[in-house]
């Protein structure tokens, strides 16, 4: 069923609470990295260029519940003020008489940043008590924060129900278009690469990926898992043991579906050698029994890229090597520029798979950048986020 969005509502002169995703890395006062901010501008933008009165509210960190100055959003106020071009005043708090009164002080077109909603203990609980609070500062409701729907924080669920209508942002929108599509029907082929460093985080996103996509490759910490449970050595690489029969289940389970199964053919691995550090590539066969794996090598590479090169959709989540140490970043910078050279639709979700695309310079040529971290896992392995839930349906 389709959710109402923002383009659905009359917003002249109405008090928007638009919760946004401004959980950015802040070093010395100072946002870092900025990409979730960008994100929000065009809900932004479009509400205030007709004429809404904005109110914008987000986490930022872990502060327990307590205003705590290390986590102000001071810095995510600059930083905005400095891409809208306007002053973005923030608030000194989310809820209460003084951020009320200067809600309603806002006029047509302008902005409010609210202060940290985590400062409050009733965020992260969903207490309704808060919730309600928030909503006294909404005629309506809009949630683009793509990235914090799998929590039923009070601000991304407990408030839709004290406000008549909960409508999606444009890049809230444009998550649910290009991950449900992905669900429900991608052009095939379908290929979907998963690394990282553990498979029993990605055990339900490779299940229900398994029962859609053509092929799945993988790479990471993770290929050691699946490798060990085929049978194969791997020396002191990195293995969850306790996930060698899922691991196995999964791979039984490709079989059964005729999903073409790829696991590194050759790695990048670390080894020491009369004392000094060694970096080589062998082949799976060959693995020495004190190497640990670090990257995929040269020819699983090429493989990977030629699966790539021939999909009309490709998801792509967690790097395939240790990305933070080079060399053993090649494997997941080169698989970037396979997804961006790539003809068909390509989405890409997670934190260290963004960063890999950005440290390619390939960003722009990826048809969706995912903002959610473990929200387009949960969404990706079958799971209703609460805040998709929440939102109104249209119609
Ligand atoms: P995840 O958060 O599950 O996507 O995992 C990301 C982490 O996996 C990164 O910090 C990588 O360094 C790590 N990783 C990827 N490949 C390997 C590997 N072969 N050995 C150890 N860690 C790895």
């Amino acid at each position: 069923m389709a959710k109402l969005s923002i383009r659905d509502l009359e917003l002249q002169g109405k008090r928007v609470f638009l919760r946004v995703d401004f959980n950015v890395p802040i070093e010395g006062g100072q946002v870092v990295e900025a990409w979730r901010v960008e994100a929000a501008l065009p809900t932004i933008r479009y509400a205030l260029d007709r004429g809404a009165r904005v109110v914008l509210a987000s986490h930022l960190g872990r502060p327990k519940g307590k205003r705590d100055p290390k986590y102000s959003l001071q810095p995510v106020a600059r930083k905005l003020a400095e891409l809208l071009g306007r002053d973005v005043p923030l608030a000194p708090d989310c809820i209460g008489a003084e951020v009320i009164a200067l809600v309603n002080r806002l006029a047509e077109g302008q902005v409010l940043l609210l202060e940290n909603l985590r400062f409050h203990p009733g965020e992260e609980r969903n207490d309704p008590e808060f919730a309600r609070q928030l909503a006294l500062l909404a005629d309506l409701y809009v949630n683009d924060a793509f990235g914090a729907a799998h929590r039923a924080h009070a601000s991304i669920e407990g408030i839709t129900r004290f406000v008549r209508i909960a409508a999606a942002g444009f890049l809230m929108e444009r998550e649910l278009e290009y991950l449900g599509r992905l669900l429900t029907e991608p052009e095939r082929p379908f290929v979907v690469i998963l690394g990282g460093a553990k498979v029993s985080d990605k055990i339900l996103v490779i299940e229900n990926l398994l029962a859609r996509a053509d092929a799945v490759l993988i790479g990471g910490a993770m290929a050691y898992t699946f490798l060990r449970a085929r049978g194969e050595e791997v020396g002191a690489s990195r293995v969850e043991s306790d996930q060698l029969e899922l691991a196995r289940k999964l791979m039984t389970e490709a079989e059964t579906r005729s999903v073409a199964f790829h696991l590194p053919v050759d790695h990048v691995v670390l080894e020491r050698v009369d004392g000094e550090a060694q970096v080589r590539v062998v082949r799976t066969e060959e693995f020495p029994d004190e190497a640990v794996g670090m990257d995929i090598g040269p020819e699983t590479t090429q493989l990977f890229a030629a699966r790539i090169a021939r999909a009309r959709t490709v998801f792509w989540n967690g790097p395939l090597g240790v990305f933070e140490q080079p060399p053993f970043d090649r494997g997941t910078v080169a698989i970037a520029r396979a997804l961006a050279e790539c003809s068909g639709v390509t989405v890409v979700g997670g934190g260290d798979s963004l960063a890999a695309v950005r440290q390619a310079g390939v960003a722009g040529q990826i048809t969706h950048l995912s903002t959610g971290g473990g929200a387009t896992l949960e969404f990706l392995a079958g799971i209703e986020l609460p805040g998709v839930r929440a939102l109104t349906e249209k119609g």
